[in-house]
């Protein structure tokens, strides 16, 4: 029933836009105009012979929802299509797409190559848990060719290399389709989590990548907060905070898959560890999805006059955005981004203490983790995203102690800027910059 929607609306008939709001199927149960939440963790079979059959494969239909739910099914559809994959497995989390990309596709004997910039969780898990299971992890520059050409030509050649890009957080960027070619070249696959662009932004399959994963937390989503005081408007209609209220609700993640061999290897790997991502967050996700676009021009719009104002600020020392062209690897995020996002790091004169003070003083900004939601939070990687992360590893990708990272919102981007103005002058009037 889907797949005639889905043919309609196959990457390159339709644009992105449209399929955000159609490619998840036209004809759906009970005539319902969106998908229904099946809420239920098993399914009736209609005979032992019926069961039997679903269990073999012979017959399709839902067995049991920790497998596969209807529900799930159809994101999972959906994110294909946008992220231009032959089939998406959704997971319980971010973190659990991150261990579903590496897992089964290793085993002790192998090695893997790692991106020297990325979320602290997923280098912890590598370093961790990978050495312990007997898999080398080798850990590269990603954004220098010649070094990731190197490190797949050692012995015995690496199974997989596994990056971010645009890489959380400095916005480090790898030329996706030159390293999916060198990888290629020596048969290793490639994984791409793309949390920070996501799809609407950039598309690691088409790029040449095996594997791409999000992050769902941050694709859809945001936290949700009541506005400070300062801020809550006397005559503001009521419906704008219900307007509000839906974000900021779920924990999720995607793999997209170039190969069908590797989603039925994602999704064995997903049924025997059981990290699926629930109805209730698949609906939640393909709501977001609808408003993706939308959300996503106007988010780099907003970042990118954040990141001017920053940079033109005295106190402040660098601002790691790749629409800078002195940026590293400027010319590869154009080449492969057509955005970037809402999210960037910038380092402050004055150091530690005075990104503490900015954090303190900020009023509009929410000082909070996660990323790519409707409102502006700002966080301290060093202390908290990526406190996990060595420190030998942290100085290699220019994590330092100064470094702030924000996630810039839907608000007016003048108040967004305001807010840090005022935040950096109490900060720079406790610390001063020392000439
Ligand atoms: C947040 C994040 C993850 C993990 O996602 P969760 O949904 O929090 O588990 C993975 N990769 C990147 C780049 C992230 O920012």
């Amino acid at each position: 029933m889907a797949e005639h929607a889905m043919t309609e609306h196959a990457p390159g008939t339709s644009s992105f836009e449209t399929r955000c709001l159609h490619a998840d199927g036209h004809e759906k149960p009970m005539n319902s105009h969106v998908w229904p939440i099946f809420q239920t963790s098993t399914f009736m079979f209609d005979s032992p012979d019926h069961g039997a059959d679903l269990f073999a494969g012979r017959a399709e239909g839902h067995i049991y929802s920790r497998i596969g739910n209807p529900t799930v099914q159809a994101f999972e559809r959906l994110m294909a299509n946008l992220d231009e994959g032959v089939g998406s497995v959704g997971f319980s989390s971010g973190m659990a797409a991150v261990t579903g990309c590496l897992m089964p596709f290793l085993r002790a004997g192998d090695s893997v190559v790692l991106g020297d910039t990325m979320y602290g969780p997923s280098i912890s898990l590598a370093q961790k848990y990978l050495t312990r299971w007997g898999i080398t992890v080798l850990i590269v520059d990603s954004g220098n060719l010649s070094e990731i050409d190197r490190v797949l030509h050692t012995s015995p050649p690496p199974k997989l290399l596994y990056l971010e890009s645009p890489a959380n957080p400095t916005n480090k960027i790898t030329d996706i389709a030159a390293v999916s070619a060198k990888a290629h070249e020596v048969g290793a696959l490639v994984a791409v989590d793309a949390t920070f662009a996501t799809p609407f932004f950039q598309r690691p399959l088409a790029l040449g990548a095996d594997l791409s994963l999000h992050s769902l937390t941050k694709v859809s989503c945001s936290s949700q907060h009541s506005p400070p005081p300062h801020l809550a408007h006397p005559h503001s209609p009521t419906t704008s905070l219900q307007y509000i209220a839906g974000h900021g609700d779920v924990i999720g993640g995607v793999v997209t898959c170039a190969k069908e061999e590797h989603v039925n290897t994602v999704r064995t790997w997903r049924k025997d560890t059981g990290g699926i991502l629930s109805p209730l967050d698949a609906f939640l996700v393909m709501r977001g999805i609808r408003t993706l676009p939308v959300r996503m021009e106007q988010l780099n719009k907003n970042a990118i006059a954040v990141a001017r104002f920053l940079r033109s600020h005295p106190a402040v020392e660098q601002v790691l955005h790749p629409v800078f062209d002195d940026f590293p690897n400027h010319q590869v995020a154009v080449r492969q981004m057509s955005g970037f996002g809402s999210t960037f790091s910038f380092t402050m004169k004055a150091g530690y203490d005075a990104a503490k003070a900015l954090l303190e003083n900020v009023h509009l900004a929410v000082v909070a983790v996660s990323l790519g939601g409707v409102d502006t939070l700002i966080e301290h990687p060093a202390s908290m995203t990526h406190c996990g992360v060595p420190l030998d590893l942290m100085r290699q990708q220019g994590l330092t102690p100064s470094l702030i990272r924000i996630s810039v919102g839907l608000e007016n981007p003048d108040e967004i800027i305001a807010d840090l103005a005022q935040a950096i002058e109490a900060a720079t009037a406790a610390f001063p910059v020392k000439i």
